[in-house]
């Protein structure tokens, strides 16, 4: 159990002011989600002592363990992919945020599922902004193809859109990736209706330059927990 963990995320807090302080934004408008894969739910205990509320799981199965044995106040984020055929049992999990949703295929078969269960479902779709050949996420190109019929689905809220950009060595290299999402958040934003008022982008290393370039939702795993352990 690390005794640091308070403070690592007051570090962390102190890190999201001075880069709205930076870029002229309020604060308040920042989201600071602490992804906690991987942390055994002591280490999470820690991060909720210390006032902090949601929290990102990559994982269905390690979430779904984690949340019956954390207060009922914390929101959870699943972050990670979501095979089609465990859509139902995320939605009846209740998370607060499903933020990787990476297709049209996949978007449609959260609509359906939420319309049978009577439940609006809140996500992100994650885009390939690096166009990289390995990785999940809407090309820009298929995302701006596939809006009309997006925005068809019913029971589903688009709150907005999220990356993961290439594996940078330093953080400014990300710079670019940052932007080029928040471009394409303002560009569907005029060819209407949704508002989409999220940007989810930044990490432990990189969470002060996407703030910059308009991030609304950090995600902070390893600056706050510590180094993961996955063996
Ligand atoms: C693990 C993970 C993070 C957190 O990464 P850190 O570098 O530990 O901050 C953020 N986003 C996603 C999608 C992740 O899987």
């Amino acid at each position: 159990m690390s005794q640091y963990i308070p403070q690592q995320l007051d570090e962390i807090r102190a890190g999201v002011i001075a880069a709205a302080a930076r870029s002229h934004r309020d604060p308040a408008g920042i989201n600071l989600l602490a992804v906690s894969k991987t942390f055994p739910v002591e280490d999470l205990m820690q991060a909720y002592d210390a006032g902090q509320r949601v929290f990102g799981e990559n994982r269905l199965q390690e979430a779904m363990e984690k949340i019956p044995q954390m207060p009922q106040d914390c929101r959870w984020h699943l972050i990670g992919p979501l095979q089609r055929n465990k859509v139902r049992k995320a939605l009846q999990q209740g998370f607060a945020l499903i933020e990787a949703v990476p297709s049209l295929r996949l978007s449609e078969a959260i609509s359906r599922i939420a319309c049978e269960e009577g439940i609006i479902a809140s996500i992100l779709l994650e885009v390939n902004v690096d166009a990289e050949e390995s990785k999940h996420g809407f090309s820009v190109d298929d995302l701006r193809a596939q809006w009309d019929e997006l925005m068809a689905l019913p029971s589903l809220d688009i709150q907005g859109l999220m990356c993961i950009p290439a594996f940078a060595a330093s953080a400014q290299e990300a710079r670019p990736a940052f932007a080029s999402l928040r471009a394409l958040a303002e560009e569907l934003r005029e060819r209407g209706p949704l508002p989409l008022p999220l940007l989810s982008m930044g990490m432990s290393h990189d969470f002060g330059i996407a703030i910059e370039e308009g991030s609304t939702n950090v995600r902070v795993g390893s600056a706050i927990f510590g180094k993961r352990d996955y063996s």
